[in-house]
């Protein structure tokens, strides 16, 4: 059959300005970087694209690396853009990036000009695009000069390879002067995607101030902990679960017992509010307004309707925002 987008898809989204930039991103933005590639049924995949398109979610997030095996996520939603979104080409937002190891060798890593303009070439064959909309260096080289990197994304968008350029993981000093040199350079920095959520909140330590200062949006990436910050693991660990999956990025250890009292003791302050631990926990990442969108990722549809259900009550009193401070800091 082929996918009809929903007809209220704009009704119910919040779209954000990202930074001093005439783009606006979705409150809520899908990433790829689980379930989308070679060892997830590619009709799951299809649903969760479908599904969150049809909640106004016109952002999804990708990187060369996503998969497993790399590239297959990339390769697969290229198939699927292809099979049910190309009508909608335009109404979407289309991420990546490059910046981690990607192939053998000193040019599939880091951020050499080598590397950054190879891998986007690489990128746009396996998503079938012409261009992307946002490509970001993916993390800070130690090695290669700043004003090479930053060139490289200079380049990338004079290209029109990509129509504006972001950075991620850079941390605050190193993220301004990027921010600096692209601006010297004619292309300004759209934005930065740091990993922000309650369990993790170093960027409150000064990027958000520079981001804020330069004009640069930002999208906080694993907002949800991977999975933590919600109901998932509040009596055990699912089969089903990012956790018991073997990922190296939450494993069982990680999920003790203190952190589990803490989850309880915010889970019983979101059903105060009415809403999901995982509701609050996206709404307490946009209080503010520092933060443009959060970047979630989801293994099933009704994950994202948690997701945009967020926005009907994203609002906090101080005295809720003293309560989760309290609950982190014990
Ligand atoms: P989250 O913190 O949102 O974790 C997502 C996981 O949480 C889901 O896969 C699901 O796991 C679980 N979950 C989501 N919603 C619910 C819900 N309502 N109820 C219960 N469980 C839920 O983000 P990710 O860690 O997945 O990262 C999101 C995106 O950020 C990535 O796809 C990628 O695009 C980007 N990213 C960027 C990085 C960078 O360096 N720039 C690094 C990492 C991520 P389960 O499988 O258990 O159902």
């Amino acid at each position: 059959m082929v996918y009809q987008a929903n007809p209220t898809r704009y009704e119910t989204m919040e779209y954000r300005r990202c930074g001093q930039s005439g783009l606006k991103l979705p409150a809520v933005s899908l990433g790829l970087w689980h379930n989308f590639g070679d060892a997830t049924l590619v009709e799951t995949s299809r649903q969760l694209l479908q599904h969150a398109f049809d909640l106004g979610i016109t952002h999804f997030d990708l990187a060369n690396n996503y998969g497993p095996p790399p590239g297959s996520a990339e390769s697969n939603f290229g198939r699927i853009l292809r099979e049910d979104f190309l009508p909608y080409r335009d109404e979407l937002i289309i991420s990546s990036k490059a910046g981690y190891t990607m192939w053998e060798g000193p040019y599939g890593d880091w951020g050499s000009r080598k590397y950054l303009i190879s891998s986007l070439d690489q990128s746009l064959k396996r998503m079938g695009l012409e261009y992307v909309d946002i490509f970001y260096h993916h993390r800070p080289d130690p090695e290669t000069p700043l004003s090479e990197t930053m060139r490289a994304l200079d380049h990338i968008v004079r290209q029109g390879k990509a129509l504006y350029v972001g950075l991620s993981n850079y941390p605050a000093e190193l993220a301004r002067q990027a921010i600096d040199i692209l601006n010297d350079l004619g292309t300004p920095c759209l934005i930065h995607q740091p990993k922000y959520s309650m369990f993790e909140r170093w960027v409150e330590e000064g990027l958000l101030d520079v981001l804020e200062d330069k004009g640069v949006g930002s999208i906080a990436f694993s907002p949800l902990a991977g999975g933590l910050l919600t109901d998932r693991y509040l009596n055990g660990i699912p089969p089903d679960s990012r956790a018991a999956s073997g990922s190296r990025f939450l494993n069982p250890e990680q999920i003790t017992e203190s952190k589990v009292a803490k989850i309880r003791q915010l889970n019983a302050l979101a059903e105060k509010r009415g809403q999901k631990l995982s509701q609050m926990a996206l709404a307490w990442v946009l209080r503010g307004d520092h933060v443009t969108s959060v970047l979630i990722g989801a293994s099933k549809t009704a994950q994202l309707d948690d997701a945009a259900g967020m926005l009907k009550n994203r609002h906090f009193s101080e005295q809720e925002c003293a309560d989760i401070d309290a609950i982190l800091n014990r």
